[in-house]
């Protein structure tokens, strides 16, 4: 067993932040994750992280990962943590290999994960047309037509990224208007080769052996629409079994309950990110990381017992 001040599960933006704080605060943390970077590293390119004009979301967590070592905290990267519970006052997480890390206070800092469409074809055909990530497989599909389902600012981002490699994309999206970034929408306004379909919602995904089409429902009519691939960009919904483990409270659509100071509703226990109900407004990179440094503050009041610093 390995013994933190600090366990942090998820390697994200969160996780890394609370990381780079807890050093600062002389604690011994680890984090300990599935997807180095988590969610972030996957965006093709991060306009909005101050001190970055434009990053790949890979080369910026990276960046992220080598400060948390810089300063002392460790990193560990696993398939899977298969239990997290508490015991006596330690909080004792468990990997797929039987290793075990402990920590005096706890930061869960575990993401999101993909929401699904869950309509016909959609799981038949995944990897072999349907996809969740345009930075992951857009090269795949140059010269070709490709729709993205969803109508918000990664559904805006794969588009983009989409239409400097495919011939045609089509944005599929169940309301009037795309509501992304208005910088994003005039970007994909400026581009020649995307087009909305609004009003519409996917029905059913069809092909022989890989995608051929979609059918989509748009004002009250079936029409189908002949394509390559299908990008699927309707958001995320917070990373639930390790956090059903320890009980914690959750709101209706299952993310973390967190006080101002990022506690939870059990004591020691702290979160951060896409997790939490931190950010329900506006779940960015800058708010993951702010919730980060806040939850490593609170696990030092926490932990020292200190009602203010
Ligand atoms: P969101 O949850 O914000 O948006 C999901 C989109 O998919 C919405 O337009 C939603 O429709 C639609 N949708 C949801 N479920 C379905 C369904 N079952 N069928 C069809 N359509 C569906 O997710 P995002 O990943 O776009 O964004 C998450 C957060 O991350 C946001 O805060 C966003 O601002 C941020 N982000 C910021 C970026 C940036 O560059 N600034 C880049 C990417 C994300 P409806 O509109 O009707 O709800």
């Amino acid at each position: 067993m390995e013994d933190y001040d600090v366990l942090i599960l998820g390697s994200g933006a969160g996780g890394y932040s609370a990381a780079i704080y807890a050093s600062r605060y002389n604690m011994s943390a680890a984090v300990i994750g599935k997807e180095p970077g988590g969610v972030a590293s996957e965006a093709s390119e991060v306009e909005n992280y101050p001190g970055f004009k434009k990053i790949t979301g890979l080369e910026l967590m990276e960046k992220f990962r080598g400060h948390v070592q810089s300063l002392g905290s460790k990193v560990f990267i696993y398939s899977d943590i298969v239990s997290v519970k508490k015991h006596g006052n330690k909080f004792i997480a468990r990997l797929e290999d039987g290793k075990e890390f402990s920590g005096k206070a706890l930061i869960v800092a575990l993401g999101s994960k993909r929401r699904k469409l869950e309509i016909p074809g959609e799981k038949e055909f995944a990897g072999r047309g349907v996809s969740y990530c345009a930075t992951c497989d857009a090269a795949f599909f140059k010269d070709r037509t490709v729709a993205i389902i969803g109508g918000n600012d990664s559904a805006a981002k794969a588009a983009l990224v989409l239409a400097d490699i495919a011939k045609k994309v089509y944005i599929i999206y169940r309301k009037d208007k795309i509501r992304a970034e208005p910088v994003l929408a005039d970007r994909i306004d400026s581009k020649g080769n995307i087009e909305y379909v609004y009003n519409a919602v996917p029905l059913r995904i069809q092909g022989v052996k890989v995608v051929k089409s979609v059918v989509i429902k748009q004002n009250g009519k079936e029409r189908k629409i002949p394509l390559d691939g299908i990008f699927i960009e309707i958001g995320s919904t917070p990373e639930d079994t390790l956090t059903a483990m320890l009980k914690l409270e959750k709101d209706v659509n299952g993310y973390i309950k967190v006080g101002q100071d990022m506690s939870t509703s059990i004591p020691g226990v702290f979160a951060a990110g896409d997790v939490t109900t931190g950010s329900n407004m506006f779940r960015q990179l800058v708010t993951a990381v702010a919730e980060g440094a806040i939850a490593a503050e609170s696990a030092y009041r926490y932990l020292s017992g200190k009602t203010s610093l």
